[in-house]
């Protein structure tokens, strides 16, 4: 017999931790220039001054090394993600060989995980041949790019094409819907934001993994495309969004950057309700007189027990706006 198989679900979850440890990787690097870049171009001595743009492309020239862990951590969550698909079917499809030694000769047992697996040339064929849905041709062209790139930063050390995190984000757009279908990118990205080193500690502060989720998208929203937005948060960049304030308040914003509104997360769904694409819930609202706050004039408040009277759009409450004097900082919760 064979002990220690594995479970279709055991690999997913592998896969998908790989995957999130990717994207916070990368994540890490397009927030830290955006809290620092500009400053950090200016802040040259005067002759190796250099403007933002060129700051961008040297920071990235000098993180290459940094994106390629992150090339050959999509690898490997690709691979796994695969082998999932497969050993959905049955994991014995994963046998590369089957003449090893058992662990336990006398018993006649052998350990599933002393076996050689499939290549990880060989899984696009694999699944295709056994699964019931046969992979799109840009993921199987684009498998094979980030298959090639990362043998070759694992074995040489060297790969000299510069990788760009906008394209990584293309790559990790197209293995979720491809890999993981039927999930939800928002719930998986706080779900394994959750599961670090720290997991099951709790501590006694205003930071969890919405608060990390709001900053993160503070930064990135603005660096997406088109099509990566609209992936990310299920509409276009054009339609209005308001404040999600149940999600604002679970991830403790107020005191400082980013605050709320300056990461909205919710779209109209009715005439007075909004659904969140964080938190996937829906939200009443009511509408009011034209918000007093500067700039804003947003006529919806919030119609939710707890934030009611909450202008949908800066997060204000139009007497505590008048109370504070006008003052233009936003508000907290
Ligand atoms: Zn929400
Ligand atoms: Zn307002």
């Amino acid at each position: 017999m064979i002990k220690n198989i594995p479970t279709a679900d055991e690999l997913l979850l592998v896969s998908l931790r790989l995957y999130f440890k990717a994207w916070g990787d990368l994540a890490g690097i397009i927030t830290e220039w955006a809290e620092y870049g500009q400053w950090a171009s200016e802040a040259q001595e005067e002759d190796e001054a250099v403007d933002v743009q060129a700051g961008w492309q040297k920071y990235i020239a000098a993180a290459q090394s940094d994106l390629q862990s992150i090339f050959a951590l999509i690898q490997q969550s690709q691979e796994i993600g695969l082998k999932a698909r497969i050993c959905d079917i049955s994991p014995y499809l994963l046998l590369k060989r089957t003449d090893i030694k058992p662990s336990d000769g006398e018993n006649g047992v052998w350990d599933f995980t002393d076996f050689p697996t499939l290549d990880a040339s060989e899984l696009v064929r694999v699944h295709n041949m056994f699964c019931s849905t046969t992979l799109s041709k840009d993921f199987q062209t684009k498998y094979e790019e980030i298959r090639r790139g990362r043998n070759k930063i694992s074995h040489l050390g060297i790969y000299r094409q510069n990788i760009e995190p906008l394209a990584i984000i293309d790559i990790l757009q197209l293995n979720y819907s491809e890999l993981y279908p039927g999930r939800r990118w928002m719930e998986d990205r706080l779900h394994f934001a959750a599961l670090g080193k720290w997991a099951g500690f709790s501590f006694d502060s205003d930071f969890n993994e919405r608060t990390g989720l709001y900053t993160e998208l503070w930064h990135l929203i603005p660096q997406l495309t088109e099509s990566q937005f609209k992936w990310l948060m299920g509409h276009d960049r054009h339609e209005e969004r308001f404040i999600c304030h149940e999600c604002g308040h679970d991830a403790g914003l107020g005191d400082t950057d980013p605050y709320a509104s300056d990461v909205p997360t919710a779209y109209a769904v009715a005439d007075d309700r909004v659904r969140c694409v964080i938190c996937d819930k829906e939200y009443p609202m009511q509408r009011a007189g034209p918000c007093p706050v500067k700039d804003c004039k947003c006529e919806w408040q919030s119609a939710l027990e707890g934030f009611k009277g909450l202008c949908m759009k800066c997060g204000w409450a139009p007497e505590e706006w008048q109370e504070s004097g006008d003052r233009k900082m936003p508000p907290g919760f």
